[in-house]
Protein backbone atom coordinates (compact mmCIF):
# COMPACT_ATOMS: atom_id res chain seq x y z
CA UNK A 1 0.00 0.00 0.00
CA UNK A 2 1.37 3.11 -1.00
CA UNK A 3 1.81 5.97 2.40
CA UNK A 4 -1.13 7.64 3.13
CA UNK A 5 -3.36 5.47 1.61
CA UNK A 6 -6.10 3.41 3.51
CA UNK A 7 -6.74 -0.14 4.25
CA UNK A 8 -10.46 -1.87 3.74
CA UNK A 9 -9.71 -3.72 6.68
CA UNK A 10 -6.76 -4.23 9.20
CA UNK A 11 -7.03 -7.65 10.88
CA UNK A 12 -5.53 -8.32 14.26
CA UNK A 13 -4.02 -11.53 15.01
CA UNK A 14 -3.11 -14.40 12.62
CA UNK A 15 -4.77 -17.46 13.73
CA UNK A 16 -7.36 -19.55 12.52
CA UNK A 17 -9.83 -16.67 12.82
CA UNK A 18 -7.80 -13.99 11.66
CA UNK A 19 -6.04 -15.41 8.73
CA UNK A 20 -8.70 -16.77 6.75
CA UNK A 21 -10.61 -13.32 7.22
CA UNK A 22 -7.73 -11.49 5.44
CA UNK A 23 -7.34 -14.32 2.80
CA UNK A 24 -11.19 -14.13 1.98
CA UNK A 25 -11.04 -10.24 2.00
CA UNK A 26 -8.01 -10.43 -0.33
CA UNK A 27 -10.00 -12.74 -2.26
CA UNK A 28 -13.19 -10.29 -2.86
CA UNK A 29 -10.74 -7.69 -4.11
CA UNK A 30 -10.01 -5.46 -0.14
CA UNK A 31 -7.04 -3.83 0.24
CA UNK A 32 -6.26 -5.88 3.85
CA UNK A 33 -3.49 -6.26 6.40
CA UNK A 34 -3.06 -8.54 9.02
CA UNK A 35 -0.74 -7.85 12.20
CA UNK A 36 0.53 -11.15 14.09
CA UNK A 37 2.51 -10.60 17.25
CA UNK A 38 3.64 -14.04 17.59
CA UNK A 39 5.89 -14.11 14.75
CA UNK A 40 4.26 -17.03 12.92
CA UNK A 41 0.79 -17.53 11.34
CA UNK A 42 -1.58 -19.79 12.40
CA UNK A 43 -2.46 -18.45 16.02
CA UNK A 44 -3.27 -20.68 19.00
CA UNK A 45 -4.28 -23.49 16.94
CA UNK A 46 -1.75 -24.25 14.43
CA UNK A 47 1.76 -23.05 16.86
CA UNK A 48 0.72 -24.68 20.19
CA UNK A 49 -3.26 -26.04 19.92
CA UNK A 50 -4.87 -28.33 17.38
CA UNK A 51 -2.13 -29.17 14.93
CA UNK A 52 0.75 -29.77 17.43
CA UNK A 53 -1.64 -31.80 19.75
CA UNK A 54 -3.33 -33.89 16.85
CA UNK A 55 0.52 -34.78 15.63
CA UNK A 56 0.91 -36.10 19.29
CA UNK A 57 -2.25 -37.76 19.51
CA UNK A 58 -1.57 -39.70 16.20
CA UNK A 59 2.11 -40.57 16.84
CA UNK A 60 1.01 -41.72 20.40
CA UNK A 61 -1.61 -43.67 19.18
CA UNK A 62 0.59 -45.55 16.52
CA UNK A 63 3.11 -46.27 20.00
CA UNK A 64 0.56 -47.57 21.79
CA UNK A 65 -1.00 -49.94 19.12
CA UNK A 66 2.56 -51.14 17.97
CA UNK A 67 3.86 -51.99 22.27
CA UNK A 68 0.19 -53.66 22.80
CA UNK A 69 0.22 -55.25 19.44
CA UNK A 70 -2.61 -55.68 17.62
CA UNK A 71 -4.00 -58.93 19.27
CA UNK A 72 -7.42 -59.58 17.94
CA UNK A 73 -5.34 -59.94 14.61
CA UNK A 74 -2.80 -61.88 15.32
CA UNK A 75 -0.25 -59.36 15.25
CA UNK A 76 2.74 -58.58 17.73
CA UNK A 77 5.92 -56.39 17.51
CA UNK A 78 8.85 -56.66 19.61
CA UNK A 79 11.26 -54.12 20.98
CA UNK A 80 8.74 -51.45 19.29
CA UNK A 81 10.50 -48.31 20.81
CA UNK A 82 9.96 -44.64 21.33
CA UNK A 83 11.99 -41.78 20.38
CA UNK A 84 10.54 -39.12 22.36
CA UNK A 85 13.19 -36.40 20.10
CA UNK A 86 11.76 -37.40 16.31
CA UNK A 87 8.14 -37.59 17.69
CA UNK A 88 8.52 -33.63 19.01
CA UNK A 89 10.54 -32.75 15.66
CA UNK A 90 7.85 -34.56 13.87
CA UNK A 91 5.11 -32.47 15.62
CA UNK A 92 7.67 -29.20 15.12
CA UNK A 93 7.97 -30.17 11.59
CA UNK A 94 4.51 -30.10 10.72
CA UNK A 95 3.58 -27.17 12.44
CA UNK A 96 6.04 -24.72 10.50
CA UNK A 97 5.76 -26.34 7.31
CA UNK A 98 1.87 -25.38 7.64
CA UNK A 99 2.67 -21.70 9.11
CA UNK A 100 5.10 -21.44 5.94
CA UNK A 101 2.36 -22.41 4.06
CA UNK A 102 -0.26 -19.80 4.75
CA UNK A 103 2.43 -16.84 4.54
CA UNK A 104 2.37 -18.34 1.07
CA UNK A 105 -1.48 -17.95 0.56
CA UNK A 106 -1.08 -14.23 1.88
CA UNK A 107 0.77 -13.58 -0.97
CA UNK A 108 -0.96 -14.88 -3.23
CA UNK A 109 -4.05 -13.18 -1.80
CA UNK A 110 -2.31 -9.79 -1.84
CA UNK A 111 -2.69 -9.50 2.18
CA UNK A 112 -0.17 -7.24 3.78
CA UNK A 113 1.37 -9.29 6.71
CA UNK A 114 2.78 -7.30 9.66
CA UNK A 115 4.85 -9.17 12.06
CA UNK A 116 4.41 -6.87 15.06
CA UNK A 117 1.64 -6.17 17.95
CA UNK A 118 -1.79 -4.14 16.97
CA UNK A 119 -2.96 -1.20 19.11
CA UNK A 120 -6.43 0.37 18.23
CA UNK A 121 -5.68 4.45 18.97
CA UNK A 122 -8.78 5.29 17.37
CA UNK A 123 -11.32 4.37 15.18
CA UNK A 124 -9.94 3.68 11.84
CA UNK A 125 -6.09 3.35 12.51
CA UNK A 126 -4.04 1.04 14.34
CA UNK A 127 -1.05 1.52 15.52
CA UNK A 128 1.75 -1.56 14.41
CA UNK A 129 4.47 -2.11 16.67
CA UNK A 130 6.89 -4.13 15.17
CA UNK A 131 8.07 -7.51 16.72
CA UNK A 132 11.87 -6.27 15.78
CA UNK A 133 11.38 -3.21 17.75
CA UNK A 134 11.52 0.37 15.89
CA UNK A 135 8.78 2.75 16.53
CA UNK A 136 5.28 2.43 15.53
CA UNK A 137 3.89 2.25 11.87
CA UNK A 138 0.06 3.72 12.04
CA UNK A 139 -2.47 1.65 9.67
CA UNK A 140 -5.25 3.38 8.41
CA UNK A 141 -8.15 1.90 7.69
CA UNK A 142 -11.91 1.37 7.05
CA UNK A 143 -12.35 -1.64 9.23
CA UNK A 144 -10.55 -3.30 11.71
CA UNK A 145 -11.34 -6.85 12.60
CA UNK A 146 -10.30 -8.52 16.05
CA UNK A 147 -9.28 -11.51 16.04
CA UNK A 148 -7.04 -12.40 18.61
CA UNK A 149 -7.67 -14.93 20.32
CA UNK A 150 -7.32 -16.64 23.82
CA UNK A 151 -4.80 -17.45 26.73
CA UNK A 152 -4.98 -20.46 28.97
CA UNK A 153 -7.10 -19.58 32.29
CA UNK A 154 -5.96 -19.44 35.49
CA UNK A 155 -7.62 -22.04 38.27
CA UNK A 156 -10.40 -19.98 39.83
CA UNK A 157 -9.19 -19.70 43.64
CA UNK A 158 -6.28 -21.31 43.66
CA UNK A 159 -2.29 -20.69 43.41
CA UNK A 160 -0.98 -22.14 40.21
CA UNK A 161 1.76 -20.91 38.77
CA UNK A 162 2.60 -22.10 35.54
CA UNK A 163 6.12 -21.98 34.29
CA UNK A 164 6.22 -23.90 31.17
CA UNK A 165 10.10 -23.55 31.27
CA UNK A 166 10.74 -25.29 34.05
CA UNK A 167 8.05 -28.00 32.90
CA UNK A 168 6.76 -29.22 36.34
CA UNK A 169 3.66 -27.06 36.61
CA UNK A 170 2.86 -26.35 32.92
CA UNK A 171 -0.29 -25.42 30.27
CA UNK A 172 -1.36 -26.83 27.22
CA UNK A 173 1.47 -25.25 25.68
CA UNK A 174 4.54 -26.32 28.04
CA UNK A 175 2.46 -30.16 28.09
CA UNK A 176 3.17 -29.95 24.59
CA UNK A 177 6.97 -29.61 24.57
CA UNK A 178 7.87 -31.88 27.42
CA UNK A 179 11.57 -33.09 27.22
CA UNK A 180 11.08 -36.62 28.72
CA UNK A 181 7.99 -38.95 29.32
CA UNK A 182 6.63 -38.18 32.65
CA UNK A 183 6.29 -41.07 35.21
CA UNK A 184 3.18 -38.88 36.59
CA UNK A 185 1.22 -36.24 35.07
CA UNK A 186 -2.27 -34.77 37.39
CA UNK A 187 -4.03 -32.99 34.61
CA UNK A 188 -6.50 -30.13 36.17
CA UNK A 189 -9.47 -30.37 34.62
CA UNK A 190 -11.69 -32.99 32.57
CA UNK A 191 -12.35 -30.98 29.36
CA UNK A 192 -11.55 -31.36 25.69
CA UNK A 193 -8.01 -29.94 26.36
CA UNK A 194 -7.13 -32.09 29.52
CA UNK A 195 -8.10 -35.61 27.77
CA UNK A 196 -6.40 -35.65 24.62
CA UNK A 197 -3.34 -34.17 26.43
CA UNK A 198 -3.59 -36.97 29.25
CA UNK A 199 -4.05 -39.50 26.78
CA UNK A 200 -0.94 -38.64 24.87
CA UNK A 201 1.36 -39.02 27.40
CA UNK A 202 -0.76 -42.03 28.84
CA UNK A 203 0.10 -43.47 25.71
CA UNK A 204 3.66 -43.33 26.15
CA UNK A 205 3.50 -44.83 29.31
CA UNK A 206 2.77 -42.03 32.00
CA UNK A 207 0.44 -42.47 34.81
CA UNK A 208 -2.20 -40.06 33.88
CA UNK A 209 -4.53 -38.72 36.85
CA UNK A 210 -7.22 -36.37 35.78
CA UNK A 211 -8.67 -33.91 38.84
CA UNK A 212 -11.99 -32.26 38.06
CA UNK A 213 -13.81 -29.82 40.59
CA UNK A 214 -17.61 -31.31 38.59
CA UNK A 215 -18.76 -34.96 39.03
CA UNK A 216 -18.84 -35.52 35.27
CA UNK A 217 -15.96 -35.16 32.23
CA UNK A 218 -16.30 -32.67 29.15
CA UNK A 219 -19.21 -30.11 30.35
CA UNK A 220 -21.25 -29.15 27.34
CA UNK A 221 -21.31 -32.66 26.17
CA UNK A 222 -24.38 -35.15 25.86
CA UNK A 223 -24.35 -36.82 29.56
CA UNK A 224 -24.89 -40.11 27.94
CA UNK A 225 -21.86 -39.74 25.79
CA UNK A 226 -19.85 -38.22 28.22
CA UNK A 227 -20.33 -41.08 30.96
CA UNK A 228 -19.37 -44.05 28.08
CA UNK A 229 -16.73 -42.17 27.06
CA UNK A 230 -15.28 -41.79 30.72
CA UNK A 231 -15.60 -45.38 30.99
CA UNK A 232 -13.39 -46.21 28.22
CA UNK A 233 -10.94 -43.31 29.41
CA UNK A 234 -10.76 -45.73 32.50
CA UNK A 235 -10.23 -48.67 30.90
CA UNK A 236 -7.49 -47.19 29.06
CA UNK A 237 -5.96 -46.77 32.51
CA UNK A 238 -6.60 -43.04 32.71
CA UNK A 239 -7.70 -42.33 36.37
CA UNK A 240 -10.11 -40.06 38.12
CA UNK A 241 -10.57 -37.60 41.19
CA UNK A 242 -14.13 -36.13 40.64
CA UNK A 243 -15.80 -33.72 42.86
CA UNK A 244 -12.61 -31.75 43.81
CA UNK A 245 -11.44 -27.83 44.35
CA UNK A 246 -7.82 -27.63 43.68
CA UNK A 247 -6.29 -25.33 46.41
CA UNK A 248 -2.60 -25.13 44.99
CA UNK A 249 -0.25 -26.68 42.56
CA UNK A 250 3.28 -25.82 43.29
CA UNK A 251 6.81 -26.82 42.28
CA UNK A 252 8.28 -28.37 45.20
CA UNK A 253 12.22 -28.48 44.24
CA UNK A 254 11.61 -29.93 40.30
CA UNK A 255 8.17 -32.46 41.92
CA UNK A 256 5.05 -31.42 41.06
CA UNK A 257 2.76 -31.13 44.41
CA UNK A 258 -1.12 -30.85 44.16
CA UNK A 259 -3.66 -29.84 47.35
CA UNK A 260 -7.34 -30.23 46.42
CA UNK A 261 -10.34 -30.60 48.73
CA UNK A 262 -13.14 -32.52 48.22
CA UNK A 263 -16.32 -30.61 47.19
CA UNK A 264 -18.53 -32.16 49.30
CA UNK A 265 -16.61 -31.51 52.42
CA UNK A 266 -13.86 -33.84 53.82
CA UNK A 267 -9.66 -34.11 54.48
CA UNK A 268 -7.74 -32.07 52.19
CA UNK A 269 -5.59 -34.51 50.10
CA UNK A 270 -2.32 -34.05 48.41
CA UNK A 271 -0.98 -35.76 45.32
CA UNK A 272 2.40 -35.98 43.63
CA UNK A 273 3.47 -35.95 39.98
CA UNK A 274 6.58 -35.10 37.72
CA UNK A 275 4.25 -32.48 35.97
CA UNK A 276 0.94 -31.19 36.29
CA UNK A 277 -1.36 -29.46 33.65
CA UNK A 278 -3.64 -26.89 34.35
CA UNK A 279 -6.40 -27.63 31.89
CA UNK A 280 -9.22 -25.42 32.98
CA UNK A 281 -10.24 -23.88 29.60
CA UNK A 282 -9.30 -20.44 28.10
CA UNK A 283 -10.24 -16.85 28.44
CA UNK A 284 -10.05 -14.08 25.63
CA UNK A 285 -6.90 -12.02 25.28
CA UNK A 286 -7.10 -8.37 24.16
CA UNK A 287 -3.85 -7.04 26.33
CA UNK A 288 -2.48 -4.28 24.31
CA UNK A 289 -5.45 -4.19 22.25
CA UNK A 290 -6.01 -0.85 22.66
CA UNK A 291 -9.67 -1.79 23.41
CA UNK A 292 -10.06 1.08 25.93
CA UNK A 293 -8.18 3.96 23.78
CA UNK A 294 -11.40 4.31 21.44
CA UNK A 295 -13.97 2.71 24.31
CA UNK A 296 -14.54 -1.34 22.90
CA UNK A 297 -17.18 -2.54 25.20
CA UNK A 298 -15.37 -6.13 26.77
CA UNK A 299 -17.67 -8.21 28.89
CA UNK A 300 -17.50 -11.26 31.21
CA UNK A 301 -13.91 -12.77 31.27
CA UNK A 302 -12.60 -9.73 28.90
CA UNK A 303 -14.62 -10.76 26.12
CA UNK A 304 -15.00 -8.63 23.30
CA UNK A 305 -19.18 -7.91 22.99
CA UNK A 306 -20.57 -8.03 19.61
CA UNK A 307 -24.28 -7.94 18.01
CA UNK A 308 -25.47 -10.74 15.44
CA UNK A 309 -22.67 -9.23 12.77
CA UNK A 310 -19.83 -9.07 14.45
CA UNK A 311 -20.05 -5.48 14.93
CA UNK A 312 -18.75 -3.62 18.24
CA UNK A 313 -20.10 -1.11 19.93
CA UNK A 314 -17.63 0.89 18.05
CA UNK A 315 -18.55 1.72 14.28
CA UNK A 316 -16.08 0.23 12.20
CA UNK A 317 -14.60 -2.38 14.65
CA UNK A 318 -15.49 -5.96 14.56
CA UNK A 319 -14.26 -9.25 16.54
CA UNK A 320 -14.27 -13.04 15.60
CA UNK A 321 -13.11 -16.45 16.94
CA UNK A 322 -12.34 -17.18 20.76
CA UNK A 323 -12.02 -13.06 21.31
CA UNK A 324 -15.86 -13.07 21.11
CA UNK A 325 -19.25 -15.21 22.32
CA UNK A 326 -19.17 -19.22 21.48
CA UNK A 327 -17.78 -21.96 21.68
CA UNK A 328 -13.43 -21.68 21.36
CA UNK A 329 -12.80 -24.15 18.08
CA UNK A 330 -10.78 -23.00 15.26
CA UNK A 331 -13.13 -23.92 12.76
CA UNK A 332 -16.19 -21.31 14.54
CA UNK A 333 -13.37 -18.87 14.55
CA UNK A 334 -12.91 -19.49 9.94
CA UNK A 335 -16.46 -19.31 9.82
CA UNK A 336 -17.01 -16.20 11.57
CA UNK A 337 -13.95 -14.51 9.89
CA UNK A 338 -15.16 -15.57 6.51
CA UNK A 339 -18.35 -14.01 7.15
CA UNK A 340 -17.20 -11.00 8.67
CA UNK A 341 -15.09 -10.52 5.32
CA UNK A 342 -17.98 -11.52 2.98
CA UNK A 343 -20.32 -8.74 5.00
CA UNK A 344 -18.27 -6.01 4.87
CA UNK A 345 -17.44 -6.74 0.80
CA UNK A 346 -21.22 -6.38 0.65
CA UNK A 347 -21.93 -9.41 0.51
CA UNK A 348 -24.54 -12.24 2.90
CA UNK A 349 -21.70 -13.79 5.16
CA UNK A 350 -23.50 -15.92 8.08
CA UNK A 351 -22.57 -18.58 10.46
CA UNK A 352 -25.07 -21.09 11.57
CA UNK A 353 -24.37 -21.78 15.29
CA UNK A 354 -26.78 -24.92 15.36
CA UNK A 355 -24.25 -26.49 13.25
CA UNK A 356 -20.70 -26.20 14.67
CA UNK A 357 -19.50 -29.64 15.14
CA UNK A 358 -17.11 -30.21 18.46
CA UNK A 359 -14.60 -32.99 18.23
CA UNK A 360 -12.00 -34.64 21.11
CA UNK A 361 -9.22 -36.71 19.39
CA UNK A 362 -8.79 -39.07 21.69
CA UNK A 363 -9.28 -43.38 20.67
CA UNK A 364 -12.07 -43.19 20.18
CA UNK A 365 -12.76 -39.92 19.05
CA UNK A 366 -16.19 -38.19 20.22
CA UNK A 367 -17.79 -35.98 18.24
CA UNK A 368 -21.23 -33.89 18.36
CA UNK A 369 -23.12 -31.46 16.45
CA UNK A 370 -26.39 -29.95 17.66
CA UNK A 371 -28.40 -30.10 21.05
CA UNK A 372 -27.90 -32.47 23.58
CA UNK A 373 -30.36 -34.79 25.55
CA UNK A 374 -30.23 -31.68 28.51
CA UNK A 375 -30.34 -29.23 26.46
CA UNK A 376 -33.32 -30.60 24.52
CA UNK A 377 -34.95 -31.30 28.25
CA UNK A 378 -34.35 -27.69 29.14
CA UNK A 379 -35.77 -26.25 26.51
CA UNK A 380 -39.06 -28.27 26.02
CA UNK A 381 -38.59 -29.82 23.18
CA UNK A 382 -40.42 -32.71 22.30
CA UNK A 383 -37.83 -34.98 20.98
CA UNK A 384 -37.25 -38.84 19.90
CA UNK A 385 -33.71 -40.90 20.58
CA UNK A 386 -32.10 -43.53 18.20
CA UNK A 387 -29.18 -45.01 18.88
CA UNK A 388 -26.79 -47.53 17.11
CA UNK A 389 -24.19 -49.61 18.86
CA UNK A 390 -20.66 -50.41 16.81
CA UNK A 391 -20.81 -53.84 17.80
CA UNK A 392 -23.47 -54.17 15.70
CA UNK A 393 -21.57 -52.96 12.61
CA UNK A 394 -20.17 -55.16 10.79
CA UNK A 395 -16.96 -53.16 9.45
CA UNK A 396 -15.88 -51.94 13.23
CA UNK A 397 -16.09 -55.91 14.17
CA UNK A 398 -13.66 -56.73 11.40
CA UNK A 399 -10.89 -54.14 12.32
CA UNK A 400 -11.78 -54.78 15.69
CA UNK A 401 -12.63 -51.60 16.86
CA UNK A 402 -16.33 -51.91 17.49
CA UNK A 403 -16.14 -49.37 21.14
CA UNK A 404 -19.34 -46.80 20.95
CA UNK A 405 -22.20 -45.55 18.99
CA UNK A 406 -24.52 -43.37 17.09
CA UNK A 407 -26.82 -41.34 19.12
CA UNK A 408 -29.62 -39.15 16.93
CA UNK A 409 -31.68 -37.10 18.92
CA UNK A 410 -35.07 -35.98 16.36
CA UNK A 411 -37.78 -33.60 16.56
CA UNK A 412 -40.90 -35.46 17.69
CA UNK A 413 -44.24 -33.98 16.35
CA UNK A 414 -45.31 -30.54 15.18
CA UNK A 415 -44.38 -29.34 11.39
CA UNK A 416 -40.54 -30.65 11.85
CA UNK A 417 -41.08 -33.65 13.21
CA UNK A 418 -38.32 -35.91 12.74
CA UNK A 419 -35.98 -33.33 11.89
CA UNK A 420 -32.26 -34.00 13.11
CA UNK A 421 -31.52 -32.21 15.98
CA UNK A 422 -28.31 -33.31 17.30
CA UNK A 423 -25.80 -36.24 17.01
CA UNK A 424 -23.51 -37.74 19.31
CA UNK A 425 -21.13 -40.28 18.23
CA UNK A 426 -18.03 -42.01 20.06
CA UNK A 427 -16.00 -44.16 17.37
CA UNK A 428 -12.39 -44.02 15.92
CA UNK A 429 -13.27 -42.02 12.99
CA UNK A 430 -16.03 -39.94 14.87
CA UNK A 431 -14.34 -36.73 13.72
CA UNK A 432 -14.87 -37.47 10.20
CA UNK A 433 -17.92 -39.10 10.51
CA UNK A 434 -19.47 -36.09 11.91
CA UNK A 435 -19.20 -34.23 8.83
CA UNK A 436 -22.14 -36.45 7.43
CA UNK A 437 -24.62 -34.60 10.42
CA UNK A 438 -23.34 -31.48 10.10
CA UNK A 439 -24.00 -31.75 6.33
CA UNK A 440 -27.63 -33.07 7.02
CA UNK A 441 -28.36 -30.48 9.98
CA UNK A 442 -27.41 -27.55 7.49
CA UNK A 443 -29.79 -28.67 4.69
CA UNK A 444 -32.99 -29.43 7.77
CA UNK A 445 -32.52 -33.19 7.04
CA UNK A 446 -35.25 -35.61 8.60
CA UNK A 447 -33.99 -38.63 10.17
CA UNK A 448 -35.28 -40.51 7.57
CA UNK A 449 -33.58 -38.59 4.63
CA UNK A 450 -30.14 -39.61 6.37
CA UNK A 451 -31.81 -43.50 6.72
CA UNK A 452 -33.36 -43.80 3.08
CA UNK A 453 -29.76 -42.51 1.76
CA UNK A 454 -27.18 -45.17 0.21
CA UNK A 455 -24.52 -45.85 2.67
CA UNK A 456 -21.65 -47.81 1.44
CA UNK A 457 -21.09 -51.55 3.10
CA UNK A 458 -19.32 -52.09 4.78
CA UNK A 459 -18.66 -49.00 6.12
CA UNK A 460 -18.68 -47.55 9.99
CA UNK A 461 -21.01 -44.77 8.50
CA UNK A 462 -24.04 -47.70 8.09
CA UNK A 463 -23.68 -47.62 11.89
CA UNK A 464 -24.95 -43.17 11.40
CA UNK A 465 -27.42 -44.20 8.53
CA UNK A 466 -29.06 -47.19 10.94
CA UNK A 467 -29.09 -44.77 14.68
CA UNK A 468 -31.28 -42.72 12.03
CA UNK A 469 -33.20 -45.45 11.10
CA UNK A 470 -33.37 -46.23 15.03
CA UNK A 471 -34.95 -42.66 15.95
CA UNK A 472 -37.65 -43.09 13.44
CA UNK A 473 -38.42 -46.61 13.04
CA UNK A 474 -36.23 -49.58 13.16
CA UNK A 475 -32.36 -50.31 12.20
CA UNK A 476 -32.00 -53.36 10.50
CA UNK A 477 -29.17 -54.96 12.53
CA UNK A 478 -29.85 -53.87 15.82
P1 LIG B 1 -5.91 -17.67 18.21
O1 LIG B 1 -5.68 -18.93 17.50
O2 LIG B 1 -5.65 -17.61 19.66
O3 LIG B 1 -5.12 -16.55 17.42
C1 LIG B 1 -5.03 -15.25 17.85
C2 LIG B 1 -3.70 -14.69 17.40
O4 LIG B 1 -3.71 -13.29 17.64
C3 LIG B 1 -2.52 -15.24 18.18
O5 LIG B 1 -1.59 -15.81 17.30
C4 LIG B 1 -1.94 -14.03 18.90
O6 LIG B 1 -0.52 -14.04 18.92
C5 LIG B 1 -2.43 -12.88 18.04
N1 LIG B 1 -2.60 -11.62 18.76
C6 LIG B 1 -3.26 -11.39 19.92
N2 LIG B 1 -3.27 -10.07 20.22
C7 LIG B 1 -2.60 -9.45 19.22
C8 LIG B 1 -2.28 -8.10 18.95
N3 LIG B 1 -2.70 -7.12 19.74
N4 LIG B 1 -1.55 -7.81 17.84
C9 LIG B 1 -1.15 -8.82 17.00
N5 LIG B 1 -1.44 -10.11 17.20
C10 LIG B 1 -2.16 -10.42 18.29
N6 LIG B 1 -9.87 -26.11 18.23
C11 LIG B 1 -10.40 -26.94 17.30
O7 LIG B 1 -11.31 -26.55 16.58
N7 LIG B 1 -9.94 -28.22 17.16
C12 LIG B 1 -8.94 -28.72 17.93
O8 LIG B 1 -8.56 -29.88 17.77
C13 LIG B 1 -8.37 -27.86 18.91
N8 LIG B 1 -7.36 -28.32 19.71
C14 LIG B 1 -6.79 -27.46 20.60
C15 LIG B 1 -5.75 -27.95 21.39
C16 LIG B 1 -5.12 -27.10 22.29
C17 LIG B 1 -3.98 -27.63 23.12
C18 LIG B 1 -5.55 -25.75 22.41
C19 LIG B 1 -4.87 -24.81 23.35
C20 LIG B 1 -6.59 -25.27 21.64
C21 LIG B 1 -7.22 -26.12 20.73
N9 LIG B 1 -8.29 -25.68 19.93
C22 LIG B 1 -8.86 -26.54 19.03
C23 LIG B 1 -8.84 -24.31 20.03
C24 LIG B 1 -8.31 -23.43 18.90
O9 LIG B 1 -6.91 -23.39 18.97
C25 LIG B 1 -8.89 -22.02 19.01
O10 LIG B 1 -10.29 -22.09 19.07
C26 LIG B 1 -8.49 -21.18 17.83
O11 LIG B 1 -7.09 -21.09 17.73
C27 LIG B 1 -9.10 -19.77 17.93
O12 LIG B 1 -8.70 -19.02 16.84
P2 LIG B 1 -8.54 -17.43 16.94
O13 LIG B 1 -8.01 -17.00 15.61
O14 LIG B 1 -9.79 -16.82 17.43
O15 LIG B 1 -7.45 -17.17 18.06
Amino acid sequence: LATGETYDMVVIGGGPGGYPTAIKAGQLGMKVACIEMRGRLGGTCLNVGCIPSKALLHSSHLYEEAAKGWGPHGISADNVKMDLDKLMKHKAKTVTGLTGGIEGLFKKYKVDYFKGKGEITAPGSVAMHPMEGGPAQTLSTKNIVIATGSVPAGVPGATVTVDNDAKVIVDSTGCLDLEKIPEKLIVIGAGVIGLEMGSVWRRLGTEVTVVEYLDRITPGIDDEIAKKFKQILEKQGMKFKMGYAVKSATNEGGKGKLVMDPVGGGATETLEADVILSATGRVPYTEGLGAENVGVKLGARGMVEIDDHFATNVPGIYAIGDAVRGAMLAHKAEEEGIAIAEQLAGLGGHVNYDAIPGVIYTHPEVASVGKTEEQLKGEGVAYKVGTFPFMANSRARAMADADGLVKFLIQDGGAHDGMVLGIHIIASNAGEMIAEGVLAMEYGASAEDIGRTCHAHPTMSEAFKEAAMSAYGKPIHF
